[in-house]
């Protein structure tokens, strides 16, 4: 007799590196609590409830996003995007790359303001809900990518760097409406020592 069903769901919420407040003033502890808290946690439910009992029941997130389209793509998508933005900030963020990368900055943009100013440029410019994104192509080329909804440069061949979340979610408890004052402040936590290590291991990806 089975006394207790055990629902064991595929993709589970991953823990912060940091605590729901260490990234304040640049994001609240409010903002974590219902943008990570409770936004990604439903990608995360909705992802498991779609692909139960189908043939993409054990694929990864990565192959997800590339042999799916519509709600699947659209959630599968939303949790990596999301995980991949909450793991690059840190309390001892911000400053500027340094090494290869910032090497590959400069030759893109010619100087560290530069590349922020685009990389501003972009957010802003992006009319609606969307990601924008550092990416490098295999060669160590970088550029900026902006993707609406869900949209991830990986299907595009590309290896994601950085991104900044711009739906109105991730900024409208601590900035209302005012999207470039969020990007002002999210560039103080930046951990530039991940975004770098992510852009050496490009080649294993
Ligand atoms: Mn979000």
């Amino acid at each position: 007799m089975n006394f207790l069903i055990l629902f064991i769901m595929k993709f589970t919420l991953p823990a912060l590196s940091y605590a729901p407040n260490a990234l304040e003033p640049a994001i609240s502890k409010q903002t974590i609590e219902y943008h990570y808290g409770k936004h990604l946690p439903a990608y995360i439910n909705n992802l498991n409830q779609l692909i139960e009992g189908t043939s993409k029941e054990d694929a990864d997130l990565e192959t997800l996003m590339r042999t799916t389209d519509g709600a699947v793509f659209n959630n599968a998508a939303q949790v990596w995007n999301h995980i991949f933005y909450f793991e690059s900030f840190s309390p001892e963020g911000g400053g500027e790359p340094v090494g290869a990368l910032r090497s590959a900055i400069m030759t893109r943009w010619g100087s560290f303001s530069a590349f922020k100013e685009a990389m501003n440029k972009a957010a802003l410019g992006l009319f609606g809900s969307g990601w924008v994104w550092l990416v490098s192509d295999r060669k160590g080329h970088v550029e900026i990518m902006s993707e609406s909804n869900a949209g991830n440069p990986l299907t595009k061949g590309y290896i994601p760097l950085l991104t900044f979340d711009v739906w109105e979610h991730a900024y409208y408890i601590d900035y209302r409406n005012r999207r470039a004052d969020y990007l002002m402040h999210i560039w103080g936590i930046i951990d530039w020592k991940l975004i770098e290590q992510r852009y050496l291991n490009r080649l294993n990806k």
